[in-house]
């Protein structure tokens, strides 16, 4: 058989040692598969061909058929330039070369027809294309219309003469050499239910379309089985863990969770909260180790869902504990769940980094003994000196500053892993968090408790900053406190934290009367706590800070959040500091300021944060605006998103399919024995061999 992953780039026709180097280097491609897995990112309708007089500079890529009248060349040094003049009978339309314009005299010649191809732009009243494709008529391949497939090169690739043109030949070569049909990766019964086209006729047919539904069947063909795998894989492991670790059962709803919902609940639960709840008693019941993501927006009531799981541990006689990212985020838990749990005979602790000696002795045995009932702490304590007498439940804030590999570890804390539960209000969407977390399973509060006002978000220019404070004076006069935010990128850290010092006595300036306190990342966490805590007490009004106040800081009497160079943040970065806000009972405002240039993409999310306080929509449209791969949390997650061909934005509804056929799969063939799904099998570990990313998944 015609093995195509056996045969190196190099023996391609076409190729050779000195481009195969490129293509390994700039593509990681390396054999002939790898090449016709590079799919083209665009094709263009070559079925047209417009006169030169339709010509105008706000079309896209078109084609034109003439004959060149005569060359000359412009400019001088870098300027210059040889230009071609193309005439159709209806008009002329300039040719222009910056580059490589010795290769090209005599290569085109006068009087012969050419179809040029290119976009066409307006310059100095004339129009013009730079660097068109051309063809002699005589040997085009696409006069007769086609879709001709578009690819990604590099600027070595092009100095390699690898053209997307080249790169087009290349593919052609590869079909031209196969003595036979390339071996089918699906199993027969799959191709059929959901009428998939055979793996060779869409890799042709991906490369060169036949018409445009034959590429749009080659193309979901792919992304189908791209995605396909990715599930498979993820739930084949989970299929497994599943497997291997047994979970806690808790099998009771006992006392101290009744108690605590007759006596001491102090409102009604949300149904979004008694949703959750009801899924997460599911899991604990269910004789399988939990693992469960919970997301919902900030404010939408994490902690009392998380608190009210925990009671569900100690009814079944098990301890749980509570990990915050931070020491106030860690102190702030402690203070609200002791007070919730007033009146009630339930031990809860408090354990952080500054909690030393004869108190921290007087905790780590209570936990031994198992009179500790409830642990809550910031990461790095709990991982590292700390033992239970029996840990059933570790409820983990804020996820994404908590990686899989930290998760793990939490597991040889007791003979059994825990049952885990995640939370975070980082909407992560759902379709990512089905690739991201394949085997966590997702929560989602969607409703904010009763009588919240949603934040009034407004978008304001530095130039108006006067009567932005004044408005900021009025919110102080009405007791209210405020938030100014300065962003902190790492590469110019220096000049970020100058910004904030200027930004500092700049304030103390303007709002004379008040007390200004400041927080960065650079503070020791003492200082840091201490500047926090003059805020949190209401003895500051203002609170200068940068993004370190991101997450989970619960100052209700806050009602203004200001965001200076509101444009160097993200999407999600904002939605989070506005979430610092907003949670008391009065009116809260979000300022975005920026200066009055604005580039595109900035301007949207400047936009969208205007137009909606939904955490997921925000989610959605940063994933659409800014793509998979930057989104927070998913750089630690181990994941690469080196999707060939389907996107997790636009294929979400796909994956949510082809996850339940991967499903079935699983279940119908737990051990991988079903002759007919041979070659499933064989292909994903043939695929876990390749991608070394797979294996972090789990
Ligand atoms: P987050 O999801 O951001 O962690 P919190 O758990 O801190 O949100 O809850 C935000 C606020 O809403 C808290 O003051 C909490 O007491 C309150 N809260 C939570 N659930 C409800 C509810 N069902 N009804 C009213 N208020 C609630
Ligand atoms: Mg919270």
């Amino acid at each position: 058989m015609f093995d195509l992953a056996a045969r190196d780039i190099k023996f391609l026709p076409g190729v050779g040692p000195q481009r195969a180097s490129v293509l390994n280097k700039e593509l990681g491609v390396y054999t002939w598969q790898d090449l016709l897995y590079y799919f083209p990112y665009k094709y263009v309708d070559r079925s047209r061909i417009y006169t030169i007089r339709e010509l105008d500079g706000n079309m896209p890529y078109v084609q034109v058929r003439g004959q060149i009248l005569g060359f000359e060349t412009a400019g001088e040094g870098r300027q210059r330039r040889l230009i071609a003049h193309l005439s159709d009978g209806t008009g002329i339309v300039d040719l222009i070369w910056f580059q490589g314009i010795k290769g090209l005299v005599g290569r085109y010649k006068m009087h012969v027809e050419y179809i040029v191809f290119g976009r066409p732009t307006v310059y100095n009243g004339r129009i013009n294309i730079a660097h068109p494709d051309i063809d002699a008529v005589a040997e085009a391949k696409f006069t007769s219309g086609g879709l001709q497939p578009f690819y990604n090169t590099t600027e070595k690739m092009k100095r390699s003469f690898l053209s997307s043109h080249a790169i087009e030949k290349l593919m052609a070569n590869v079909v031209q050499q196969l003595t036979g049909p390339i071996p089918e990766t699906l199993s027969a019964s799959i191709l059929a239910a959901h009428h998939l086209m055979p793996l060779h006729e869409a890799l042709a047919n991906v490369h060169f379309p036949g018409n445009a539904e034959l590429l749009r069947k080659a193309q979901y063909r792919l992304k189908f089985e791209e995605l396909f795998y990715i599930q498979l894989n993820i739930l084949r492991y989970a299929h497994d863990r599943q497997r291997k670790y047994r979970g806690y059962v808790f099998s009771r709803v006992g006392e101290i969770f009744n108690t605590f919902y007759s006596q001491n609940l102090p409102f009604q639960l949300t149904n979004a909260q008694k949703r959750v709840l009801k899924e997460i008693r599911r899991d604990l019941g269910s004789g399988r180790q939990m693992n469960r993501l919970l997301q919902g927006d900030v404010g939408s009531g994490k902690t009392l869902v998380a608190l009210m799981t925990m009671l569900m541990a100690l009814d079944n006689g098990f301890q749980a504990c509570m990990m915050a990212p931070t020491e106030i985020l860690a102190g702030q838990h402690y203070a609200t769940i002791t007070e919730l749990l007033a009146g009630m005979d339930v031990r809860v602790e408090l354990l952080t980094g500054s909690i030393k000696g004869k108190r921290r002795e007087a905790i780590l045995s209570g936990l031994l003994s198992g009179d500790v009932k409830i642990l809550i702490g910031t990461h790095a304590v709990i991982e590292d000196t700390v033992n239970f007498a029996s840990l059933g439940l570790v409820v983990i804030d804020e996820q994404h500053r908590f990686g899989v590999a930290q998760r793990a570890r939490l597991w040889t804390k007791s003979s059994q892993p825990p049952h885990v539960l995640v939370m975070t209000a980082t909407p992560i969407p759902r379709t990512l968090a089905m690739t991201l977390y394949g085997d966590l399973d997702v929560s989602v509060i969607d409703e904010l408790p009763p009588g919240r006002k949603p934040i009034v978000t407004i978008h304001q220019f530095d130039s108006r900053r006067a009567s932005l404070y004044e408005s900021v004076r009025k919110q102080i006069a009405e007791g209210h406190q405020v938030y100014i935010v300065y962003p902190l990128i790492k590469e110019s850290e220096k000049i970020d934290l100058k910004n904030l010092e200027e930004g500092y006595s700049h304030v103390c300036d303007a709002f004379p009367d008040c007390m200004v306190c400041k927080v960065h990342g650079k503070m020791k966490p003492a200082e840091k706590d201490a500047q926090m805590q003059l805020f949190v007490t209401g003895e500051a009004q203002i609170m200068v800070a940068t993004t370190v106040i991101e997450v989970g800081v619960n100052v209700p009497n806050a009602s203004v959040m200001i965001i200076e160079n509101a444009d160097r943040f993200g999407l999600s970065q904002l939605h989070q500091l506005r979430g610092r806000v907003g949670r008391g009972a009065e009116q809260s405002y979000c300022i975005l300021v920026t200066g009055y240039k604005l580039a595109e993409d900035t301007r949207k999310r400047i936009e969208i944060m205007v137009r909606t306080n939904d955490g997921f929509e925000i989610a959605e449209a940063d994933l659409k605006l800014r793509g998979p791969g930057d989104l927070e949390g998913t750089q630690q997650s181990g994941v690469a998103f080196d999707l060939k061909i389907a996107d997790i934005v636009r294929d979400g509804q796909l994956l949510q399919y082809v996850r339940e056929v991967a499903q079935k799969v699983v279940d119908e063939d737990p051990k991988g024995e079903l002759p007919e799904n041979e070659v499933l099998w064989k292909q994903l570990k043939a695929l876990r061999k390749t991608n070394v990313n797979w294996a972090a998944i789990s």
